[in-house]
């Protein structure tokens, strides 16, 4: 116990070292739910749960091998490429997204990397969703710098591009780029002036020290990610990843009470994996600092709970989804969007 810290709710970190974050996992686990649930109090109404959806502007045929992926092009998974939306279409999700109470839009393609060429299709879908009074969101991959500049030019407020794990397990999940690769573009999104949405995913047979590492890595960040979407691996026949042992419930609910933790302030959200939670381990999630859900019929390619059940859910915790932030002065990364239809772990949901 004595390598637990007694860091005060109100202090925010960026020198985790692994003894301390492990130590928090190995906490019994009403101890580490309480503790939790102190620090959700202290910065956020625990009633309140900020909901997303995400729109594939652009699925499948991803060149990129991320083990859990189905819309990697080498998998057999049945997702089928497709090209990038047009402006029009994107725009007409965004506006029935707005009619659903959305404040958020994100917008999620299957890219390593988008091509420069890319830049200004996209750029045009960011300024007409922000020209709706929607606040916007992306996650296209790998940016550079100007790339970066360009979106925020534009009028993007959000990017999203997750560290999917621990630094030392990643070259057992993918191998087609390197964590240096996320942490750069991590770097130019902030450098340009957006906000982070940045998680991982669990129950890829990572070890506990390495969930630990993941959590330690994002709360390490030179600033802490306004959103981190905390995914459970959704095993998706034909990658790599199908048939892993399926992470202990509990453990999941660990994870999530380290997150709320070690980032007091972020938007800790159940994203990929949430549709197969039980009620219970969801309400569980809330209790330990989860604040945020995806929310609509897909996330990406994989299924999500619908929109009824989550409701319902609330209705019995006495939930109520969190209202929209005044633009310009939010301090919360939020996503929000309509239905979706490839399942980009690596970009939104996931990890990209
Ligand atoms: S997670 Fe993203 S980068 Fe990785 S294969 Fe899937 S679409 Fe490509």
């Amino acid at each position: 116990m004595t390598a637990v810290s007694q860091t005060p709710a109100t202090e925010s970190r960026h020198d985790w070292s692994r003894v301390e974050v492990r130590a928090l996992f190995d906490l019994p686990f009403p101890v580490l739910l309480h503790r939790a649930g102190e620090v959700h109090r202290a910065h956020f109404d625990p009633s309140e749960v900020q909901v997303s959806t995400l729109l594939s502007i652009k699925t499948g045929g991803c060149p990129e091998d991320c083990g859990y992926c189905p819309q990697a092009a080498r998998y057999h998974t049945g997702v089928e490429a497709t090209k990038l939306m047009s402006t029009d279409d994107v725009l007409e999700k965004a506006r029935q997204a707005k009619a659903a109470g959305a404040s958020r839009f994100c917008m999620g393609a299957a890219w390593r990397s988008p091509k420069d060429r890319d830049i200004p299709k996209v750029a045009a879908m960011i300024s007409e969703v922000k020209a709706l009074g929607l606040e916007t969101c992306a996650t296209l991959g790998m940016l550079s710098g100007d790339q970066a500049r360009a979106l925020r030019e534009a009028g993007l407020d959000y990017y999203n591009h997750n560290l999917d794990t621990a630094p030392e397990f990643y070259n057992q999940i993918i191998h087609t780029r390197e964590v240096q690769d996320r942490l750069d573009t991590l770097s130019h999104v902030r450098d340009a002036g957006m906000k982070t949405c940045c998680g991982g995913i669990v129950g890829m047979g990572e070890s506990r020290d390495q969930r630990a590492g993941l959590l330690q890595t994002l709360a390490n960040l030179p600033a802490h990610p306004d959103s981190v979407p905390i995914n459970r691996l959704v095993q998706v026949e034909g990658t790599p990843l199908a048939g892993t042992a399926e992470l202990d419930p509990f453990e999941f609910v660990r994870t999530i009470a380290v997150a709320r933790l070690l980032m007091p302030r972020s938007m800790v959200r159940l994203s990929a994996g949430r549709e197969s939670m039980s009620d219970e381990l969801q309400a569980l999630c809330f209790l330990a600092g989860a604040n945020s859900i995806f929310y609509g019929e897909k996330l990406l390619t994989t299924g999500n709970p619908d929109t009824e059940r989550d409701m319902a859910l609330f209705a019995r915790l006495g939930l109520k989804p969190m209202q929209a932030v005044e633009q310009g002065t939010t301090v919360h990364a939020d996503i929000v969007a309509t239905d979706a239809a490839s399942d980009c772990c690596a970009h939104s949901s996931c990890a990209a």
